[in-house]
């Protein structure tokens, strides 16, 4: 008992008793008291509604207090008050109190200074303990109640003793229905997989008194067959003694979690847009058919697959169109391999196939084409019939690397190798395409430092009217001035810088440099010549071409009529919008439009009478040709009288002898253009070149 006084009530006539409960108590040695005495029952009421009052002491005797009433007044009054009956138990009122919940009673001949205070420690003490056991099972009935978990209880023998109300509802059974059941019945769980009855968590904790840990990935089949994901832990239940006496299982719906989870994992391994697996899974998938490929000395190939010009569908049409073709192509992909394959995306227009089991290179190359064919079908996507080609790289294992890492990246060369020769084909890895690769991602490097070095310079060649000799126009070269190679032709690098997306700032760059030496000359007096500037198709198809050129021809204050744009006719074909807009709008700023290049694609005559543009130049092999072979001599002769009859300036590139140029000139083609004029020249020695034109030249070659 603590050692801060109680306070006692005494209630009872007899001051004599009064007399002995005071000093039996002040002589106490079990605690400290502080004794009240009311000897008419009305006050004692009166005093134990004031709540300070520890216990009571009750003589029954009182004429006012009437026995069994009299003990359920006080109860009422102060139901937490424990109640020491004075009595002995031959008193019926007595025995009433005790029956109505009265701790205890004491003889009044043993209101001594050892008895008492034991008697009434002994009642506060238990009275105590019943309100605390009383909190204890409140607190337990509505924490069962109230929480998220299932909770069941079992005796020894596995039989159910209690469910709470989350319990009820998972098992689908009653706490009245299941209690007594055998626990199997109740608590029916099989693994999620194999469907088989897994292990009771309960028995474990029983047979071993220990908690028994999660069964993973557990199905908890419901009274009704429904199914609900649980993850469980039981515990054992001992009583005073520490011996079992049944145990706990305490489980939870991981459905919803489990679920999220496979999800995630989903997530993890696949790509967003096209639902294929990523990166990570092939890596994962490549390296498994590795070792098996290992183990059963078989081959497996990589392909690795870009589209062409994938870029310029996004550009034009915008991403929603892109990704939906992005969706097609992978669908289409599907329908390529067989199950066992995997067709995964890298990213962008990337894709990557596993052929994990291939009896030679064959197999691979019969996979490549299929693809490719497959492809090629038009693309039906919100109206619009796109079409789209693309280009395969394929490594082979062993031959061509032993980890997934390298097989990828062999794969990978191999397709820029196929796209610099022509897109749309396939194309196996050969060794040294390793070094060439490396060159590749070296001039990417170092252009995208070019333009802000000021690393590029234009070289100016003149065009020559091939009746009287003058210089008549010139075209603008570009040329990148390497810090470390020097001189470096647009052939090794426009492609690389096409494909990597510079192209579009590079040829700002030129027609922008281009027409200020224009306007600088004509501005220093000389006699206007066109100026001829190379427009690759990336530039063309480019949204802000339009108005960038305007912005230039405006800056530069050059005359629309003194440009002349050189566009190659695959630059024609492939432009995804409509290059007749683009040419209409060209001609209505005045600005000449040249097709480069005449005669190496395949454009339909038809389509290009049809363009409005204003110059005709034949490319520089049917040129070289000239008196070689009588074919070539004969194609430069009907591009000649094509021109004329469309009503087109027709340029001969390339004229490098004599011959050519009286071939050339027998003909009546208008202009050449070679290193027989002169070669292309820095600004500076252009501008000395005699404005009346090359009269030396002239005087030979007539
Ligand atoms: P192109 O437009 O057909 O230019 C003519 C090419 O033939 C130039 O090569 C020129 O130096 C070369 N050439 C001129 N006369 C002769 C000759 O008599 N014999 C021989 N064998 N070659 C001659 P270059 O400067 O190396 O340019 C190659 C190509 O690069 C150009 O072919 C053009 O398609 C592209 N290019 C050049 N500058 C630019 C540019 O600023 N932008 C773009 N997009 N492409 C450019
Ligand atoms: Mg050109
Ligand atoms: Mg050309």
């Amino acid at each position: 008992m603590s050692l801060t006084a109680v306070r006692i009530l005494l209630l009872g006539q007899s001051p004599s008793d009064a007399q002995s409960v005071r000093e039996a108590l002040a002589d106490a040695r079990v605690g400290s008291f502080i004794v009240e005495w009311e000897p008419r029952f009305a006050d004692g009421l009166e005093r134990l509604r004031g709540n300070e009052i520890t216990a009571v002491l009750l003589d029954l005797s009182p004429p006012d207090c009437q026995g069994s009433a009299a003990f359920a007044e006080i109860r009422r009054v102060a139901p937490h008050v424990p109640v020491l009956v004075v009595g002995s138990p031959d008193d019926v009122v007595v025995r009433q109190a005790v029956a109505c919940g009265a701790q205890d009673y004491i003889r009044r001949d043993r209101l001594d200074s050892y008895t008492l205070p034991r008697a009434l420690a002994r009642v506060i003490e238990r009275q105590a303990a019943e309100e605390a056991l009383h909190f204890e099972q409140q607190r337990a009935d509505i924490t069962l109640n109230s929480i998220g978990d299932a909770v069941l209880s079992t005796d020894l023998t596995n039989r159910v003793t209690y469910l709470n109300p989350v319990a009820e509802r998972m098992t689908g059974w009653s706490r009245q229905d299941a209690f007594g059941r055998p626990l199997v019945d109740v608590f029916r769980i099989v693994d999620a997989t194999t469907r088989q009855p897994t292990r009771n968590p309960m028995e474990e904790a029983i047979q071993l008194d220990r908690v028994a840990g999660l069964t993973p990935n557990c199905l908890l089949v419901g009274r009704d067959g429904l199914e609900t994901a649980i993850e469980d832990s039981a515990s054992p239940i001992h009583d005073r003694r520490g011996q079992v006496i049944g145990a706990v299982i305490v489980f939870k719906d991981v459905g919803e979690a489990r679920a999220a989870a496979v999800q995630i994992v989903h997530l993890a391994q696949h790509d967003v847009l096209t639902d294929l697996p990523n990166r990570l899974l092939l890596n994962d998938r490549l390296t498994q058919a590795i070792a098996l490929a290992q183990r059963h000395r078989h081959h497996l190939a990589v392909l690795f697959l870009d589209l062409d010009r994938f870029k310029h569908v996004n550009d034009s049409l915008g991403h929603v169109i892109g990704d939906a073709l992005l969706q097609s192509v992978a669908r289409r992909l599907m329908t390529c391999v067989r199950g066992s394959d995997t067709v995964s995306r890298q990213g962008g227009d990337e894709f990557l196939v596993l052929l994990s089991e291939i009896a030679r290179a064959d197999d691979a190359a019969a996979s490549a084409q299929k693809i490719i064919a497959a492809l090629v079908a038009p693309h039906e996507i919100a109206h619009h019939q796109l079409h789209i080609t693309g280009t395969i790289g394929i490594s082979v294992y062993p031959d061509d690397g032993r980890d997934a890492e390298t097989l990828i990246k062999c794969a990978d060369t191999a397709m820029y190798h196929a796209k610099e020769r022509g897109r749309n084909r396939f194309q196996f890895f050969e060794r040294d395409m390793h070094a060439r690769a490396v060159e590749r991602q070296w001039i990417e490097a170092g252009l995208h430092l070019a333009l802000t070095r000021r690393e590029f310079v234009l070289y100016y060649q003149p065009k020559v009217d091939l009746d009287t000799g003058m210089i008549c126009g010139t075209e603008a070269l570009l040329r990148w001035v390497h810090p470390e190679r020097g001189l470096m032709s647009p052939k090794e690098f426009v492609p690389i810088a096409e494909d990597g997306g510079l192209m579009v700032p590079i040829g700002q760059w030129v027609l922008g440099e281009a027409c200020r030496q224009a306007r600088a000359w004509i501005d220093e007096g000389r006699r206007p010549l066109a100026m001829a500037v190379n427009i690759s198709a990336v530039e063309f198809q480019d949204p802000g071409f339009l108005g960038h050129l305007r912005m230039v021809l405006r800056d530069s204050g050059l005359d629309a009529r003194y440009l002349e744009l050189e566009l190659t006719e695959s630059a024609l074909i492939q432009h995804n919008g409509a290059p007749a807009l683009v040419l209409q709008a060209l001609k209505e700023m005045g600005v000449q439009v040249a097709i480069d290049d005449f005669g190496t694609g395949y454009s339909s005559l038809s389509y290009l009478r049809k363009l409005p543009v204003n110059v005709l130049k034949i490319d520089q092999s049917f040129v070289h040709e000239i008196s070689a072979v009588p074919l070539g001599t004969s194609l430069v002769c009907a591009v000649i009288s094509m021109g004329k009859s469309l009503g087109l300036r027709v340029v001969a590139e390339g004229v490098e002898t004599k011959e050519q140029l009286a071939f050339l000139q027998a003909e009546g083609c208008a202009e050449g253009q070679g290193f027989y004029f002169s070669r292309p020249l820095v600004a500076g020695q252009f501008a000395l070149l005699p404005e009346t034109g090359l009269p030396v030249v002239w005087a030979s070659a007539n």
